[in-house]
């Protein structure tokens, strides 16, 4: 299996594909042909337990992989996750379904993919007989950080810098990258938005001039940022999985669709649903899901991708906080029928103007697969606060965002005439409640409480939901980690860092 970048002619493997991270032209690989899922291997795909899937659909992609290591790695990654199950599907109401994907050790549905990638890249280094240190720098809105840093703690022959913005991220989420354990791991703060940090990172690993400074120091860049192939990968497996606990218990027969709702920021996870229906996984409509911040929202409804004249919100959601997609990349090099120059010239003017448009049929096909939405603070806080009321079910402000889209859809279908009945909706969970108390108990009570600590713990009084251990422990831990800085300094701790 390649994979090709969708700015130019680059053609590599994937394990290729994961250790370099970006493509050489600045683009994103992509698989040069998706693989399918036969309805055969869907039938098998039923009786498998989560490893066992992700191993199917994974090895489609990373076939020079073995699939026998494959599996064992999948299998230790999700033994990490509560209650033996690393993706449980429940249901809220009729036709109502929440993937959990926040079961995993830092309470993100970043855990998905990042207890694997470690594996993808270490394997991936060996079967290209690379002997150097990789240094994976990361930029991070908040929950891929930590899921990285936990990820790849202590392993051998890896070094992980985390950047985050300063005022960006939840005090829960500062909380957990500053304990963070391990020797070969550096966590620094950025003056700025997600946006700056992600942009700085981006340079650096586009720079020459980093690279050769690393090179001296026999070190190599990789990413673990959800443009990273290794990142997508293990997430369209939680999709098919999804769909096939709805067979299993009966509650869609094989072949019929269903629909997804996603709550959004750089686009990662939605895409990974829509990878999966190009996979032939009976997708229904994708619903993207967007806080205040909805950039996406307009594009999916208006074809026009516009950052040049738009406020940056900080929400209560803060891994949506983002303006530049990164992967929606990914779906325009589709959309356009695989045209690499012109994903390229996009790009381009992103950059240069801040903005893009797509073609009047691109819109079509944009519309006929996607819904988007948006949930102001307020909507959030009321959908949380409802949604527990009625259905005892607590969420967290993200899947809250998922949630109010969500029902937004299911009414615009009810509008049309003759009203449309609604496919079975699977809401994708991203977090666990306690890894934002301070926003989940204003949501529940409208009291604030300044403590996360004591945020939890009212929580726990009110919902009797199990506290993770993981997010316990925290509030005894030594903060390891005070740096501050701008972001044109970044490389300067890189530097720092690996001596
Ligand atoms: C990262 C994250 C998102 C957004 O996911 P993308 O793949 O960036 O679209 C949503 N919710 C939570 C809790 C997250 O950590």
């Amino acid at each position: 299996m390649y994979f090709i970048s969708t700015r130019g002619n680059e053609r590599v493997t994937g394990a290729e594909a994961v250790v370099q991270g970006l493509a050489k032209d600045g683009g994103l690989f992509v698989p040069e042909k998706f693989p399918s899922v036969s309805a055969e291997e869907m039938e098998r795909m039923l009786a498998m337990d989560y490893p066992e899937r992700a191993a199917l659909v994974l090895s489609k992609y990373f076939d020079e992989y073995d699939k026998d290591e494959l599996l064992s790695a999948l299998k230790a990654a999700y033994a990490q996750f509560d209650d033996g199950d690393a993706a449980p599907l429940v249901k809220v109401e009729n036709g109502m379904f929440m993937l959990e994907l926040y079961h995993g050790p830092t309470c993100a549905f970043k855990d998905m993919a990042l207890t694997v990638l470690p594996y993808l890249l270490r394997k991936g280094c060996d079967l290209l007989g690379i002997k150097e240190t990789v240094l994976i720098l990361v930029a991070t809105s908040g929950d891929t950080g930590k899921a990285a840093l936990e990820g790849f703690r202590d392993r051998e022959g890896v070094k992980i810098m985390v950047v985050y913005p300063d005022d960006g991220v939840s005090k829960m989420q500062k909380l957990q990258m500053c304990t963070q354990d391990g020797e070969n791991v550096n966590v620094v703060a950025v003056k700025g938005n997600f946006d700056d940090c992600q942009t700085t990172v981006k340079r650096i690993f586009h720079s020459e001039e980093c690279k050769e400074e690393l090179a001296k120091r026999n070190i190599r860049l990789s990413s673990a940022n959800s443009i990273n192939f290794g990142r997508l990968a293990p997430q369209i497996a939680y999709y098919f999985s999804a769909y096939l606990d709805l067979v299993s218990s009966e509650q869609i027969k094989m072949g019929d669709k269903v629909d997804f709702t996603v709550p959004t920021g750089n686009f990662g996870n939605i895409l990974a649903a829509y990878y999966a229906k190009q996979m032939g996984l009976p997708v229904g409509r994708l619903v993207c899901a967007s806080n205040r911040n909805n950039v996406l929202t307009d594009f999916l409804l208006r074809g026009v991708y516009d950052v040049s004249k738009r406020p940056f919100f900080k929400t209560m959601s803060p891994s949506m906080d983002i303006l530049i997609s990164s992967n929606l990349e990914r779906l325009l090099f589709e959309l356009s029928g695989r045209d690499a120059a012109l994903t390229a010239e996009r790009m381009e003017s992103l950059v240069k103007t801040g903005k893009y448009s797509v073609r009047a049929e691109e819109l079509k096909s944009i519309r006929e697969q996607f819904y988007a939405g948006y949930a102001s603070e307020d909507d959030t806080v009321d959908c949380v606060y409802e949604f527990f009321t009625e259905y005892g079910y607590p969420m967290d402000p993200h899947t809250g965002v998922a949630m109010f889209v969500a029902e937004r859809y299911h009414e615009s279908l009810e509008k049309e005439t003759p009203p449309v009945t609604p496919a079975p909706m699977v809401v994708v969970s991203t977090a666990s409640p306690y890894k934002f108390p301070q926003a989940v108990y204003y949501a529940l009570t409208g009291n604030d409480v300044k403590d996360s600590f004591k945020g939890i713990k009212r929580i726990n009084l009110l919902t009797a939901m199990k506290v993770p251990e993981s997010l316990k422990e925290i509030r005894y831990k030594p903060i390891r980690f005070k740096t501050s800085v701008s972001a044109d300094k970044i490389f300067e701790e890189v530097l720092k860092f690996v001596g």
